[in-house]
């Protein structure tokens, strides 16, 4: 399927669309050998594209959605030879990534592609969609602590932005409560360090949605691949 060249590097994840124009424009690719420097250029699966001499990666675009289990790291490969959530997709010949991280002790909903552009465009700060995830955590929020994560806690010398705090379940006897935290941001480690910024450490943490999506049917370690439909939305 042609496309347009700038779209075709975007998708690598080399550049966003605007980058590429530039990179286009100031000579730095090439279509099957020859420099182009002419915007609507349009390529398909067979043209070879290479940006400042590199040949670029094509393949088709896939993006799924795992349900990622506790004792998993979010990255494609670990020096201490720890599971990863790329090896759940052993069978798939793709090169998938995750958009953003769940941290090694944290499950749930995590977006797995090789589509360069999709990622980048969801990682951008800018771009942060909302994300929905329930946190078990020491200890009984007080009025004044639930108001501070709506409104915003200081983590790492800046406040955090609006967030939404539904809480799910007290048990008064064994001092924990099940909170529901709705954020814009992704910052490491934000939940827990929301939670620990007014005074409660995080047991357990899971993430129950992001943007539109949830894990539905899905169970630990399970996934499935987003339709077209879906990724034209989360664009
Ligand atoms: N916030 C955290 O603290 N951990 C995660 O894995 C995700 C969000």
């Amino acid at each position: 399927m042609a496309e347009r060249l700038q779209k075709a590097i975007a998708q690598a994840g080399i550049a966003s669309r605007r980058k590429a124009e530039k990179m286009i424009s100031a000579g730095q690719v090439k279509v099957n050998g020859q420099t182009v420097t002419e915007l609507g250029t349009k390529v398909d699966d067979k043209d070879t594209i290479e940006v400042d001499g590199v040949p670029i990666e094509r393949e088709s675009l896939h993006t799924y959605l795992l349900y990622k289990p506790r004792g998993v790291i979010s990255t494609t490969s670990d020096d201490k030879g720890r599971k990863t959530v790329t090896d759940f997709f052993e069978e798939l010949p793709y090169r998938l990534y995750p958009i953003g991280r769940l941290d090694y002790d944290t499950s749930g909903l995590l977006l797995m592609t090789n589509d360069g552009e999709l990622a980048n465009k969801l990682m951008h700060p800018r771009h942060e969609v909302p994300k929905v995830y329930t946190a078990k955590i020491k200890g009984i929020l007080k009025p004044e602590e639930i108001y501070a994560l709506k409104h915003g806690v200081r983590i790492d010398g800046r406040k955090t932005a609006p967030a939404k705090v539904n809480i799910v379940k007290t048990d008064r006897k064994k001092n924990t409560q099940i909170v529901q935290l709705t954020i814009h941001e992704g910052h490491y480690h934000q939940v827990k360090k929301m939670f620990q910024a007014v005074g409660h450490l995080v047991d357990k943490l899971s993430r129950e949605k992001y943007a539109f999506l949830t894990l539905n049917s899905l169970t630990s370690g399970q996934y499935r691949e987003l339709t077209h439909q879906e990724v034209a939305q989360l664009k």
